[in-house]
């Protein structure tokens, strides 16, 4: 027997994906974790079930309580479906440029949704910090603060990292993501740092974040936009600190969006803009690297959450992306 206990049991354990267009075409095995399959949809389900675990241990979140939680949207609905799960409430405060799809489908989850402009960290009113007060200022309840609590990496560090190593039997030699959080990118990496130092560990990056040119120069500095949503960032997280970086590699929009339209079009694989992303960067580094070897990265979530967006063709031509 094989029987996953609800939705909570049912997270993570997920399967590697050989990337079959992109491995063919570079000579590498371009592998991708399928996190899209999660019960909630995401990657986010594992940081959400491990801060919710984490509060409930330390005392912190009590019967009844209510877990507040500034998100991109999947974070948020991670932690509403654990929430219904263990008869918690949760608080989602996300900015409004998100997709409606993620939107509509955290208030039919149930969560109580604040949908909030989207104004850079520094402003007191980014989703954020709103989040953070919000919670600090409600009775019995806790602030998940997935960008800086360690429970989100710690998931990342004892659950997807080693179940990379085993469905690999260790034959890996890149690690390569995009970061939100940087969860999923520094549990991973620290994991497999650890069990072989060789494992080149590759941060990917969208325009109009902070974080290539922290890992090129020390320094956070963002030029550029992105269409994508819940990777990049202005600043370095209490999780991504310290996280093991061999190099970065920055993609821009339109090179996501063929990443996007291939894996939907010759894989079959029908995935999120981040997820664009993650594959633009593993293929910019299979040929740095060339062939014969195993690029490892994450297809965090699926495409149906941006279908009026990405999957729309008058928004893409409007943004100037409709691929050829
Ligand atoms: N892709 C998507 C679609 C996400 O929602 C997120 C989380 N915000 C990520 C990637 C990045 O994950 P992490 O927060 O672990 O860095």
């Amino acid at each position: 027997m094989d029987i996953k206990s609800g939705f909570i049991g049912a997270i993570g354990n997920t399967p590697l994906i050989r990337l079959n267009s992109f491995s063919d075409e570079t000579g590498c095995e371009i592998l991708g974790k399928a996190e899209f399959l999660n019960p909630g949809g995401s990657v986010k389900d594992r940081a959400a079930l491990y801060i919710i675990q984490d509060a409930e241990a330390k005392g912190l979140l009590k019967p009844g309580g209510t877990v507040v939680e500034g998100t991109a949207g999947n974070t948020g609905i991670g932690l509403t479906h654990i929430c219904n799960a263990k008869g918690y409430k949760c608080l989602i405060v996300i900015p409004e440029t998100q997709s409606q799809e993620k939107i509509d489908l955290l208030r039919t989850l149930g969560a109580e949704v604040r949908t909030v402009p989207a104004v850079p960290y520094k402003d007191p009113n980014n989703y954020v910090k709103l989040s953070g007060r919000i919670a600090s200022e409600m009775e019995n309840a806790i602030w998940a603060n997935q960008f800086d609590n360690l429970a989100n990496r710690q998931a990342h560090y004892e659950t997807t990292g080693p179940e990379i190593w085993t469905q690999t039997d260790g034959n890996v030699d890149a690690w390569v993501a995009a970061t939100g959080t940087g969860g999923t990118y520094a549990g991973v990496a620290l994991f497999l740092k650890e069990k072989k130092a060789e494992i080149q560990c590759v941060l990917a990056d969208p325009m109009g974040s902070g974080l290539y040119s922290y890992v090129k120069t020390g320094e956070p500095k963002a030029e550029g936009s992105s269409i994508t949503e819940g990777i990049g960032n202005s600043r370095v997280t209490a999780n991504m600190q310290g996280a093991p970086a061999d190099d970065a590699i920055q993609i821009d929009d339109t090179e996501a969006v063929r990443m996007v339209y291939q894996l939907l079009e010759k894989d079959g694989l029908f995935m999120g803009g981040s997820v664009g992303i993650n594959v633009g960067a593993a293929i910019a580094l299979a040929k740095r690297i060339g062939p014969g070897h195993t690029i490892v990265t994450v297809l965090c979530d699926g495409g149906s959450r941006y279908q009026s967006k990405l999957f729309n063709s008058d928004w893409l031509t409007a943004k100037g992306l409709l691929p050829a």
